[in-house]
C-alpha cells in the first residue's frame, strides 16, 4: 500500500515553496526560485535511491530506475512539471487538509469570505469522504502540477521497496516552465532515451489524454488614413470599422464561449485600436488537421477579400502555427494508451478519455520524438485559490505508475 501520511507530508513540502514562472522572462527557469524546489527534488530523487540523476544549467531533472528483469522491455518515462502558474500568486501556501469531506461548502478564508462551494464546484462531491488538500483562500496550491512530481517519486519509491514488482527501465523527468509554454522547449529528447513517456499533468482520477488542439495565433493588422475629421469626406479610413468588418466576418458561434467537445474555434483576445490602425490578435484552435487548416484559409480569405474591396491592401493576417495533435503521433502506438487503461482498469478506476482543450508539453514532446500521453495527477480549479487535490486520487495516479510499468514488463 502507498502511504497517504508520506503523499501528504510529500505534497506539502513541494506546495509550500514557490515556483511561479514568469512568461516576461528570457531565462531557463523563467524564475531563480524554481531553482529552490529543483534541487530539492534532484536531492530527494538520489535519496531514495534512483540512479543517474541528472539537473542541468536548465534545471532540467532527469533520473532512472533500473530495469529488475532480464528479458528486453522498453523503457518507458514519467514526466511533470515543478513551476506553478503566474495567473495566480504561489507565495506563501499555506494547505488546508479536510478529513472526510462532508460535501458542504468547505471555508478556504473566514476573514475574506471564500468559500470552496460544491454548489459552483459540482466535482467536489465525487471525493465526499475523501481527505482534500486545499488553499487558504489566499493563493493557488500547485497541485498542478506538484501532484505529479509527488506520484512520480511516490511510485519510484514504492518500486525500490518492493523488488518483487518486476518492471523495465524507468526514467523519470521533472521540467521549469510548463505554465509559460516553454516545458518541452529544452527538454533532451535523446538524453531521455525512452521509448515513450507521459506526463502526470490531468485533473481528474481516470483522465487520460491522447489529442489535443492543432493552434495558431493570428495577427491582423488593419492601416487605416488620419486625416482632421472637418475635412475627412472621402479621405479619411478609419481602421477601426474595417477591423470590425473583419471581426463580424468570421463566424460569432464558433468562439470558446460557444464550443466544447471536438468543436474548434477562432478567439479574439486582444483588440487595440485608433483610426491609422488597428491589430487583432487570434488564436486559432481546432483537433480536425483538416477543420484547422481550413480556419487559417478563411482568416487569409477575408483579408484577400477585404483588400480587393478597399482596392490596396489595408490588411494584412499573420498566421503562425504554434503546436500540433498529438494523436498523429500516438495513433501509431495506440498500445501505450491501451496500456494505461488496462492499468486504471485493474485499479478499479474508470479510464475518462477525452481530448484536451488545449496542449501539454506531451503534444511537443510527441512531434520532438517521445510519445507522451497525459494521466490525471488528480487536482481541480487548477491555476487560482479554488485548487485541491484529493490525497486519494494521488495514491491511485501512484498505483497506476507502477501498474504501468509492471503492465509494460509483462506484457509482449
Ligand atoms: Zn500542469
Amino acid at each position: 500500500m502507498i502511504s497517504k501520511e508520506n503523499i501528504i507530508k510529500r505534497f506539502i513540502s513541494y506546495v509550500t515553496i514557490d515556483t511561479e514562472s514568469d512568461p516576461a522572462s528570457n531565462t531557463t527557469p523563467s524564475t531563480k526560485k524554481q531553482w529552490n524546489l529543483a534541487n530539492k527534488l534532484a536531492e530527494e530523487l538520489k535519496a531514495i535511491g534512483m540512479h543517474d540523476v541528472t539537473i542541468d544549467d536548465n534545471a532540467y531533472i532527469m533520473a532512472t530506475l533500473p530495469s529488475n528483469v532480464d528479458h528486453d522491455v522498453p523503457t518507458i518515462g514519467f514526466i511533470s512539471h515543478f513551476d506553478t502558474s503566474p495567473d495566480f500568486t504561489g507565495a506563501n501556501v499555506n494547505p488546508q487538509i479536510i478529513e472526510n469531506y462532508d460535501g458542504q461548502d468547505i471555508v478556504l478564508n473566514a476573514s475574506e469570505n471564500i468559500i470552496l462551494s460544491p454548489d459552483y464546484f459540482d466535482d467536489l462531491l465525487l471525493y465526499v469522504g475523501q481527505t482534500l488538500i486545499t488553499t487558504d483562500g489566499t493563493t493557488l496550491l500547485g497541485a498542478d502540477d506538484k501532484a505529479g512530481i509527488c506520484e512520480i517519486i511516490s511510485a519510484m519509491e514504492y518500486l525500490i521497496n518492493h523488488p518483487e514488482i518486476k518492471h523495465g527501465k524507468i526514467r523519470v523527468g521533472f521540467t521549469p516552465d510548463e505554465e509559460i509554454g516553454r516545458g518541452a522547449h529544452k527538454f533532451n529528447v535523446e538524453k531521455f532515451d525512452a521509448d515513450w513517456a507521459y506526463t502526470m499533468d490531468g485533473s481528474q482520477i481516470g483522465e487520460l489524454e491522447y489529442e489535443n488542439f492543432n493552434a495558431a495565433s493570428a495577427v491582423v493588422k488593419v492601416k487605416g488614413k488620419i486625416v482632421h475629421p472637418g475635412y475627412a469626406k472621402g479621405k479619411m479610413i478609419n481602421s477601426m470599422y474595417i477591423a470590425q468588418e473583419f471581426i463580424n466576418s468570421l463566424p460569432r458561434l464558433e468562439t470558446p464561449e460557444h464550443t466544447h467537445g471536438y468543436q474548434g474555434f477562432f478567439h479574439l483576445h486582444n483588440i487595440k485600436g485608433d483610426v491609422e490602425e488597428t491589430v487583432l490578435e487570434y488564436i486559432i484552435r481546432d483537433h480536425d488537421k483538416g477543420h484547422f487548416e481550413a480556419r487559417k484559409e478563411v482568416m487569409q480569405k477575408l483579408t484577400n477579400e477585404l483588400n480587393s474591396q478597399y482596392s490596396r491592401e489595408i490588411i494584412t493576417t499573420e498566421i503562425k502555427d504554434q503546436y500540433y495533435n498529438m494523436k498523429e503521433k500516438i495513433e501509431p502506438v495506440m498500445h501505450i494508451v491501451d496500456i494505461v487503461e488496462k492499468a486504471m482498469i485493474q485499479l478499479g478506476i474508470e479510464p475518462l478519455i477525452k481530448a484536451i482543450r488545449g496542449g501539454t508539453d506531451g503534444s511537443q514532446l510527441s512531434y520532438m520524438g517521445l510519445p507522451c500521453p497525459n494521466i490525471f495527477a488528480g487536482g481541480h480549479n487548477f491555476h487560482g485559490r479554488y485548487e485541491y487535490v484529493p490525497v486519494e486520487s494521488m495514491i491511485k495516479a501512484t498505483e497506476v505508475i507502477c501498474k504501468i510499468a509492471e503492465l509494460t514488463a509483462s506484457e509482449k
